[in-house]
């Protein structure tokens, strides 16, 4: 039975062991059951689903994810949590722990080993390597169905953000470029320990089967981008002029945003995924009637 989501068990566990939280690891543990039930339900997992959670820490959500999926890989960077997960999730016969970092990991053996079949990734990640887990798992070739994931507030809002607002930038791009995603759920620092400095959210990011938008390099759009937000502050035009990756001239350049119905002196930020598409393509296309 999941019972970590409740405070005095989890410090219990905690001291049995006598675990010491390191900072280093982004490690602050759900104890919010209310919250805990949400995200399962976000994720709606199945007996058919074969999950992969990544930092399970003691096993809070673990617990929860054996009761309702069909198998569960459970990847954890800190060696001194193994013993206590071996404990916490004794009962079930459905997980399997590995102790690695999951930025170094091959999820596709785990896929293999299972089929194939699409992956839900539910975690509580460590803020402090969010967007390198998210990017990772979105560039990936692994058959992903959805990523359910405890994130800063305001990182999840940079995630649904579009054209014109602040917190528009190339994770709001890439994030929507290959999914659909949703803010399921807003939760306070007094939902862990320890509390961590700001508000949590919780987003679930529906992966499509194919992309939302007609883009014939995405590669070349993805530099693009990059290149547009690394100078937020200057004009789209220098920005990508003074990357370096264009193959044309500045002159040529402002002829395609001219015929994209754009003004020479728009900003990266104004673009939508649509508009950078657009643009990709259009540079592809100059290449080519170059050559
Ligand atoms: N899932 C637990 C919970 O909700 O209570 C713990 C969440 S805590 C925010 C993040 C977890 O990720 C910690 O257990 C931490 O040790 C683990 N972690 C940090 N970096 C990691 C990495 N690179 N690979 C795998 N796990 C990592």
């Amino acid at each position: 039975m999941a019972t970590l989501g409740n405070r005095a068990h989890t410090n219990a566990i905690l001291e049995k062991y006598g675990f010491r939280f390191q900072k280093k690891y982004g490690q602050n543990f759900l104890i919010d059951e209310m919250i805990l039930e949400d995200i399962i339900d976000a994720a709606c997992i199945t007996k058919e689903d074969v999950v992969v959670e990544i930092g399970p820490g003691i096993g809070t959500m673990t617990q929860y994810l054996c009761e309702q999926a069909g198998h569960v890989l459970a990847v954890e960077i800190d060696s001194n949590l193994i013993p206590i997960l071996q404990e916490t999730l004794a009962e079930y016969d459905n997980v399997e722990v590995i102790n690695e970092d999951v930025l170094k990991v091959d999820l596709s053996e785990y896929a293999a080993a299972h089929g194939n079949r699409p992956l839900k990734v539910v975690a509580n990640l460590p803020y402090y390597i969010t967007t390198p887990i998210i990017m990772g798992l979105l560039e990936s070739n692994l058959p992903l169905a959805s990523i359910t994931v405890m994130v800063q507030k305001e990182v999840a809002d940079r995630m649904q953000e579009g054209p014109g607002t602040k917190d528009y930038g190339a994770l709001s791009l890439a994030v929507q470029y290959y999914s659909k995603p949703e803010i399921v759920a807003i939760v306070p620092k007094s939902s862990f320990i320890p509390q961590p400095k700001v508000d949590s959210a919780v987003i679930r990011l529906d992966i499509y089967d194919a992309p939302p938008v007609d883009c014939e390099n995405p590669k070349l759009m993805f530099q693009l981008i990059r290149a547009a937000f690394n100078q937020r502050r200057k004009t789209l035009m220098n920005g990508l002029n003074n990357a370096g990756i264009l193959p044309m001239n500045k002159e040529a350049l402002a002829k395609i945003l001219v015929d994209m119905g754009l003004s020479e002196s728009v900003r990266g930020e104004q673009l939508s995924l649509t508009q950078y598409a657009q643009l990709s393509n259009a540079i592809v296309a100059h290449g080519k009637s170059q050559s």
